[in-house]
């Protein structure tokens, strides 16, 4: 039996969203545990759109969609949250007032709140339909770094032609053993200044680059040991690896969402209005995935629910407190909890 965590609010989805209700969550003084699919925080705004600008988030006029998320990650700073990034919520089950929540990975929460701030659903990397990639996931075969020590003096092959396998190349070309960039097409999509890197390392022979070639083959044993790429001619070439990395982007699933008896209305959660409640109790949901008649998916809409949400969320961990409201500004107690002076 894995050892369980426990929390007044586990929150599904580090997005915009997910990151506010953490705030809103700790100046009622209740402690959140937060887990997200990706290997960073901020959802949309740092996963699809991070140079975007933003410009309807009261009170600034202008930022990005990165900007954002750093200043919110600055905002709950002093909650010292706990992240479990790479990690998706696969199942939750009712326990008389607590809910124990699974992970892919088999932490198991328990906690009387659930918010789900899932956005669109969790964003699965797009996988090569090959049996021998899905064979080796696991064994060499990767969809995101979450430690990029891990590649340190390996042969790494990287796919892609995004903002990801760009970043990577780059990062690890510094590290590993020998960096190769396989890429369907001749152009990048990623920002210019890191193709431009990319293309500086090949010169100097420190990235080795294929371009009009795909992926179509992995050998090994217990572990990844050569790649067969294929290029537009049809011709193969065999390449020895450590790792494979593969980045051809990711699609947003609702995933095991679908499965925990939440009434949906189109792939949203159905929420009451008045604390963003669903259908089960202590289970709330806020942000894109949750429906309510009038809802619009703006970041805006979600910080409005989130805040509706913690306050029942504290009746229920702390049943036997009242709560009383209070402005930011003006309570004493809210700032210690934020270390105001
Ligand atoms: C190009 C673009 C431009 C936009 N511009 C604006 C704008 O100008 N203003 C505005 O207000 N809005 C804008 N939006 C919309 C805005 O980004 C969304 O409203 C916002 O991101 C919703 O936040 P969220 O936290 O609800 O969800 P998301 O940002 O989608 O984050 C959800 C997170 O939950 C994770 N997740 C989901 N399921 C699971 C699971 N089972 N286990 C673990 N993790 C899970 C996902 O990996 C993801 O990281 C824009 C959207 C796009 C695509």
């Amino acid at each position: 039996m894995p050892d369980q965590i426990k929390t007044d609010c586990l929150i599904v989805g580090a997005g915009p969203v997910g990151l506010f209700a953490i705030f809103e969550l700790g100046i009622l003084g209740l402690s959140a545990q937060v887990v997200d699919n990706l290997d960073k925080i901020g959802g949309q705004c740092a996963e699809l759109y991070p140079d975007k600008p933003i410009y309807d988030i009261p009170g600034l006029p202008e930022c990005t969609g990165l900007s954002l998320v750093e200043n919110l990650q600055k905002q709950i700073e002093p909650f010292k949250t706990q992240f479990h990034l790479n990690e998706r919520i696969d199942a939750i089950k009712n326990d008389k007032d607590l809910w124990l929540v699974t992970t892919s990975k088999g932490k198991v929460f328990v906690t009387p709140n659930i918010f789900i701030a899932g956005g669109v659903g969790s964003f699965e990397p797009r996988k090569p339909p090959l049996e021998n990639v899905t064979k080796y996931e696991d064994k060499g075969v990767s969809y995101s770094v979450s430690d990029k020590n891990f590649y340190k003096d390996k042969k790494v092959i990287i796919f892609g032609g995004g903002d990801s396998a760009l970043d990577w190349t780059v990062e690890l070309a510094k590290i590993a053993n020998q960096v190769v960039l396989i890429h369907r097409r001749d152009e990048f999509k990623a920002v210019n200044h890191t193709v431009k890197q990319m293309r500086e390392l090949v010169k100097e022979g420190k990235v080795i680059l294929h371009t009009k070639n795909q992926i179509e083959d992995v050998i090994g044993e217990d572990q990844v040991k050569k790649c067969i790429i294929k290029n537009n001619e049809g011709n193969l070439t065999e390449i020895d690896c450590d790792e494979i990395l593969i980045f051809h982007g990711l699609k947003m699933e609702l995933g095991p969402i679908n499965d925990w008896g939440l009434n949906l209305y189109e792939k949203q959660i159905e929420v009451n209005t008045e604390n963003f409640q669903t259908n089960l109790p202590g289970v709330f949901a806020m942000g894109d995935i949750s429906y309510y008649p009038g809802k619009l998916k703006l970041i805006l809409s979600g910080f409005h629910e989130a805040s509706l949400a913690a306050q029942e969320a504290f009746r229920r961990a702390r049943p036997d407190e009242t709560l009383t409201f209070r402005y930011t500004t003006s309570s004493k107690d809210i700032h210690e909890k934020l270390g105001v002076k």
